[in-house]
């Protein structure tokens, strides 16, 4: 075997299955772990056979690897990303690359880029999607960073990287932090899209009644057709199956209703609100996560604070029908929102990125991939300076279609008492959106009013800014 030039530190669950995806496509592999045990114990089961070389230490893993060196690390976020940094940069030379394929906060990825760039090295921030199974059998990536880095590294994770009809699932994203930028908002927008299954869900189960097996034949159906076919859907669709083989009850019946969270998520809601771009949807799902984690102040309230409870008395097949426009309405309102955060990312940032690619690279290897998609695809390659996904002719028109249907599920919602606040959340952003006026004037009259802030009139240029001393 020749000596690899690629090389991967980090062997726990992502790392491990990266490994092996690169090395299964020609590409032979140089590990290193800090723990040794577990560098062994990879050599002996998943690698046993297969071209790669082991290394007990950073300067032997360096030593073991041909120039110019890639060397893609798969540590915990964070610290330990700086520690290999900082341990392995005295031992590479001027060409070599470093890869982060970690879930790094892009800011730390930007003083890397400056700090690794400036010694002669490149550095490539890579989101990586798709967990363990998409990071064994190709993944959705992201890679962002020192273009020159990303061209030697390119025939490598075109390769790796999933395959989808026009394309395999990576494209350079853009200059310094821009790669785990973008995979941050692929989070953001994956928390919208589960906390939307999730209240579709609620809806179907304590609104309508459906049982799990009924359950499963709603999600088979929504997975079948053209706007929600997509990962999430199919694996809810199998999740209301699964009979946990201890009780013989269904499992999700017996899963605590508490979600966790790491972290990606909350980054987005701060970074947009540092930048201005209204992102209520995506804010809505991390704040539902949080209120679920108060598991026990919640089960006390349900015995104190009395609301309206009960199920739907209409036709609950005709019913059906309009969760799912809901649910499709809102989802669009999510994707919406995420995209419009990253054009203003990309202007603030200076990224310069293709919405149109990055649509394109999360049909394929991610936790969002799914056919619609590809629409969003279509509707920023016709137009890339579009200002909202909702004025793309396709989707508006869907929205137009659907209103009224996710209009009747949320004042059901509110009827029965049934919280859906990414659901609300999208309409809200939809009606905001398309009203030309707002409330607002009187926000800014009260501004005015107790701290002189001033404000703009209707009856004159934009930019002329009045005070009135109110009350005198
Ligand atoms: P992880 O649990 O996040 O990290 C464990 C790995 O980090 C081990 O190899 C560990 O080495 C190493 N490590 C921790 N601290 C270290 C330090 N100070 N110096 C050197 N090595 C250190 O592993 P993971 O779940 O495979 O995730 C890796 C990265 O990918 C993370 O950033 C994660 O957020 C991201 N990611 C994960 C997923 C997923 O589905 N799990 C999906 C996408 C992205 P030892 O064995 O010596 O402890």
């Amino acid at each position: 075997m020749t000596q690899p030039s690629f090389g991967l530190i980090g062997l726990a669950v992502m790392g491990e299955n990266l490994a092996l995806n690169v090395e299964r496509n020609g590409f032979p592999v140089t590990v290193y772990n800090r723990t040794y045990a577990k560098t062994e114990e990879f050599m002996a089961t998943r690698a046993q056979g297969k071209n790669f070389l082991a290394a007990r230490d950073l300067k032997e893993f360096v030593q073991k690897l041909d120039r110019p060196r890639k060397i893609l690390i798969m540590v915990k976020a964070g610290k330990p990303v700086d520690a290999v940094i900082d341990s392995l940069k005295p031992l590479l030379e001027e060409g070599d690359t470093i890869i982060d394929g970690g879930n790094s906060l892009y800011e730390d990825t930007e003083r890397r880029t400056e700090d690794l760039e400036a010694s002669k090295l490149g550095f490539v921030g890579m989101g990586v999607s798709g967990g363990e199974e998409g990071a064994l059998n190709g993944p959705s990536l992201m890679p962002g960073g020192t273009p020159a880095a990303y061209k030697e590294l390119e025939p490598i994770l075109t390769k790796i990287a999933a395959q989808v009809d026009d394309g395999p699932c990576v494209t350079f994203i853009g200059k310094g932090g821009a790669g785990h930028y973008v995979k941050m908002v692929h989070n953001g927008i994956e928390y919208g899209d589960m906390q939307l299954i999730a209240e579709a869900y609620d809806l179907l189960k304590n609104g309508l009644g459906l049982t799990n097996p009924e359950l499963h034949q709603v999600f088979s159906e929504w997975n079948e057709t053209e706007e929600l076919n997509s990962f999430l859907i199919e694996i809810t669709r199998d999740i209301f199956t699964q009979i946990d083989p201890e009780t013989k009850q269904h499992l999700i019946d017996l899963i605590v209703d508490a979600a966790g969270q790491k972290g990606t998520g909350r980054w987005t809601v701060v970074t947009s609100l540092e930048l201005g771009v209204s992102i209520p949807t995506i804010t809505a799902a991390v704040n539902a996560r949080i209120i679920s984690s108060y598991k026990e102040e919640r089960v006390t309230a349900s015995q104190e604070l009395t609301g309206p409870s009960g199920k739907y008395d209409g036709d609950i097949a005709a019913f059906i029908p309009k969760v799912r426009d809901a649910l499709y309405c809102s989802k669009i309102c999510s994707y919406a929102q995420g995209m419009a955060l990253l054009a203003t990312a990309s202007q603030e940032f200076g990224y310069d990125l293709n919405l149109s690619e990055i649509s394109r690279i999360w049909k394929g290897g991610c936790i969002i991939r799914a056919g619609f998609l590809d629409k969003i695809k279509v509707a920023f390659k016709e137009n890339p300076s579009l200002p909202n996904l909702l004025l793309a002719p396709e989707f508006k028109q869907t929205i137009l279609d659907r209103q009224q249907a996710w209009r009747d599920v949320l004042a059901l919602a509110a009827q029965l008492g049934i919280p859906v606040p990414a659901f609300s959340a999208s309409l809200d952003y939809f009606d905001s959106y398309r009203r030309a006026v707002l409330p607002q004037n009187l926000t800014q009259a009260q501004r005015d009013y107790f701290g002189a802030h001033t404000y703009e009139r209707i009856d004159r240029p934009r930019g002329e800014f009045f005070h009135t001393q109110w009350m005198s």
